[in-house]
């Protein structure tokens, strides 16, 4: 484990890792490969299964026809890995199993494979508290089915899992039912830098750390590479600690997703004081009802790329609230998040940039803290800005995301890089144009 930090007994919060010195602000915290992963299925035909780039054209597996890759290249180095699971997905066509399956099944053939040495990783796997005992029923029932699911997939190649005997597995392993649990538990969602959902990994060492509604680290991904940043300064001996779900919420609604997705109450000091509640429910509740009632089905036209039939349901919902409901209410936001989705995939420059603008005052507002969700928000107006020639304020815009992103992501990361090229740019066309009226 890299020096910066250490595994220690967080009071009331079981195992956790904190600092061993000062740690600065944006500094890189620590940084890992996957022991496993896997792409979303919901993006496996437009993600590279090998390297979780995005491609217009892949290249798709002939023998189980799931796996994609850019190249020959990335399949070539994807075959070692790719090898046994394709079996499987083959004896499974043309039904492809959840991620979490394909996920643990993977975690096995790593753990099988003689090249990887992970036993040492593995430990905080092992040791992590299994939260079955106090799961509901119907999540039991849920993972129950998961797990038969898995032993399924795996007949063929793991003959020992399928008939539950000792294997050469390591113990987390041999029972189906709580590798699954500690699969879903103890995974991270990979995300690619518009922050979309891309794929899910396994990040042994990491899942020490726990969770705090207003955090003083972050994760970020390049491809499968997990980086953690501190997005504060932190001392030596403090607790480190990253969001588990999404920090922009009620605390309500933040304390229900903790429950039911893993598990435990939280009482960081934002829970305890509320802060933002009140001021994302503001507005008359009749008048804001209606967008809090339809984010569901927003978000499935969204999922179906129903633009326009998103667009025209947005435009109405803003419609009927604009004046009687402050930009600030979370729902609202929501609801402009989604409409300007819609006006960046329909070609409607003009009018996202006027929704992207009216929603960076309250995301600076719910984000104290440097954050990647504000500042790829900043970047896509700033982008927006410029591509409609507004350059100054372009520059200005991406000014303020690289405060954001130089922290969040690092100088090297290859966003950051973007976004130093874009600044490049308008600084090149703003001496071009001063030049000309000289
Ligand atoms: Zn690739
Ligand atoms: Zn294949
Ligand atoms: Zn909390």
């Amino acid at each position: 484990m890299a020096p910066k930090l250490e595994r220690f007994v967080s009071p009331g919060k079981g195992n956790g890792l904190r600092a061993t010195g000062r740690i600065l602000k944006g500094e890189l915290v620590f940084s890992a490969e996957p022991l496993a992963n896997c792409v979303s299925k919901k993006v496996s035909r437009d993600v590279c299964h090998h390297c979780f780039t995005r491609c217009e054209t892949l290249l798709r597996c002939s023998q189980c026809k799931m796996a994609r890759y850019c190249n020959i290249t990335c399949q070539k180095q994807a075959w070692s890995v790719h090898k046994t699971e394709c079996k499987c997905l083959r004896s499974l066509l043309p039904r492809i199993p959840t991620d979490s399956v394909r996920l643990a099944a993977r975690l096995i053939f790593a753990l099988l494979s003689p090249s990887k040495s992970c036993s040492e990783e593995l430990y905080t796997l092992e040791e992590h508290e299994s939260h079955l005992s106090c799961m509901s029923e119907q999540k039991k029932q849920g993972l129950s089915h998961l797990a038969s699911m898995l032993q399924l997939y795996l007949q063929q190649e793991v003959p020992e899992l399928a008939l539950e005997t000792p294997s050469a597995l390591p113990p987390v392993c041999q029972d189906p039912l709580s590798l699954i649990a500690k699969v879903t538990c103890n995974c991270f969602t990979i995300s690619d830098g518009e922050l979309q959902e891309i794929g899910v990994g396994l990040y042994p060492s990491l899942s020490l750390l726990n969770h705090d509604c207003r955090p003083n680290c972050v994760m970020v991904f390049e491809g499968t590479k997990l980086q953690l940043r501190a997005v504060r300064e932190i001392n030596p001996e403090e607790e480190l600690t990253i969001s588990y779900i999404e920090t922009l919420s009620l605390t309500e609604d933040r304390q229900r997703q903790l429950e039911e997705q893993y598990h435990f109450t939280c009482h960081c000091q934002r829970c305890g004081c509320k802060d933002t509640d009140g001021l994302m429910v503001s507005g008359e509740e009749v008048s804001w009802r209606p967008m809090m009632e339809s984010l569901s089905r927003l978000d499935e036209l969204k999922a179906e790329s129903n633009w326009q039939v998103l667009l025209e349901s947005c435009k109405h919902l803003l419609s009927a609230a604009s004046s009687v409901v402050p930009d600030e209410n979370l729902y609202k936001l929501r609801v402009t998040d989604a409409a300007l989705d819609a006006c960046i995939h329909l070609g409607y420059w003009e009018e996202a940039l006027g929704l992207g603008l009216r929603t960076l005052p309250v995301y600076r507002q719910y984000y104290p803290d440097p954050h990647p969700v504000h500042g790829v928000q900043l970047m896509r107006v700033g982008k927006l800005q410029h591509y409609l020639e507004h350059i100054s304020e372009a520059a200005d815009t991406f000014k303020q995301a690289y405060q954001i992103i130089k922290v969040t992501h690092g100088d090297t990361h290859s966003l950051t890089k973007d976004l130093l090229m874009k600044m490049e740019e308008c600084r090149a066309e703003i001496d071009q144009q001063s030049f000309h009226n000289n």
